[in-house]
């Protein structure tokens, strides 16, 4: 038993994951073992929920085609409907799970960007909102075989332990694309806005909260940002997964650092607005100065994509001044 006197949700993993960040690992261990909101419901015990402030809940869960990973998904509770951000890879009832945190109430349900570890949970609920550029990820990967990858030909987990019963059948949803800025009302006149943050994928989206000032950021803070793209088909992970990726090509300007940086520049002139950024990987609940240092880290990368401070595979890492780092591809200067 990894972490102490709390229950931990049931996945372990089968194969180890990459050496993680010595100080997320602190910060994770000091939350997982000690944190007195931590709690598995009997619904969905692949899911710990962490409350984070009076009305939002982070859902920590394994990724299911890494050793290890983790990812967050979040849970804001307005005055009259919920809305829940990121859905994971659609293993556990993810959606009973939700009910029973918001009573029942009535829930939006928005991605970040549409990569298995935020999207793959979609096909339990009726309608899925994101950026209107995600719409054709989000229909091509409206397919059953999805999460096939995830286990072997004998239908075996192959990264981390899970009873392949728990996969929620898979049954189309409705995709609505929105454009930047669109508001979602959450009743009594609290707005969650989405804040299109291109760089990572074309149409990847943060939300803001604006009556919590905080920011629910996705993968353009601060472990991904990652720009450009990879060749899957060389990666272990993804030799089995036809589905992984964007219909864009990975050249694509909108998978830039440039453009990641750019669209972090329009973000640094709303500072006034919001105080925290809540991520879908790594250390939470970060202050938004973090949004100067990634632009700084950018820069770093667009004038000299060769001085980076380690590289995994053909995955680039920049070091941050505050801890954590910035990936990147070649070629997505
Ligand atoms: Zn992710």
């Amino acid at each position: 038993m990894p972490y102490g006197k709390h229950r931990d949700f049931i996945s372990k993993p089968i194969k180890s994951g990459r050496i993680g960040d010595p100080v997320f690992g602190a910060w994770i261990k000091e939350l997982r073992e000690n944190n007195p909101t931590k709690r598995v419901y009997d619904i969905d015990p692949y899911v710990e929920v962490y409350q984070f402030r009076d009305n939002l809940y982070g859902l920590l869960t394994h990724i299911l085609d890494t050793g290890g990973g983790l990812v967050w998904m979040w849970l804001i509770v307005g005055p009259e409907k919920a809305m829940l951000i990121d859905t994971s890879f659609g293993v556990g009832d993810l959606k009973g799970l939700v009910g029973e945190i918001t009573g029942d109430m009535p829930l939006i349900v928005a991605n970040t960007h549409c990569s298995p570890d935020h999207s793959y949970g979609n096909c339990q609920f009726d309608r899925c909102h994101s950026h209107q550029l995600q719409a054709p990820d989000m229909e091509w990967k409206q397919d059953e075989g999805i999460r096939h990858y995830l286990t072997d030909d004998s239908g075996k987990p192959i990264w981390v332990e899970f009873d392949p019963k728990d996969f929620v059948p898979f049954k189309r949803y409705e995709f609505v694309g929105v454009p930047d800025c669109h508001a979602f009302e959450l009743g009594r006149g609290y707005e969650v806005e989405l804040v299109n943050i291109p760089g990572h994928q074309p149409g990847h989206s943060a939300y803001l909260d604006r009556q919590g000032r905080f920011l629910i950021g996705g993968d353009a803070f601060p472990a991904g940002g990652l720009t450009g793209g990879s060749n899957f088909s060389a990666d272990e992970r993804h030799a089995r997964d036809k589905f992984q990726g964007s219909w864009l090509p990975s050249e694509d300007s909108m998978r830039k650092c440039t453009t990641l940086r750019d669209a972090l520049i329009r973000l640094s002139k709303r500072l006034g607005e919001f105080d925290r950024i809540f991520c879908g990987h790594g250390i939470q609940d970060l202050d938004s100065s973090l949004v100067l240092e990634l632009i700084e880290a950018c820069n770093q990368i667009i004038a000299d994509p060769e001085a980076y401070d380690e590289l995994r595979g053909d995955r680039r890492l920049k070091k941050l001044p505050s801890g954590g780092y910035m990936p990147y591809f070649k070629n997505g200067i």
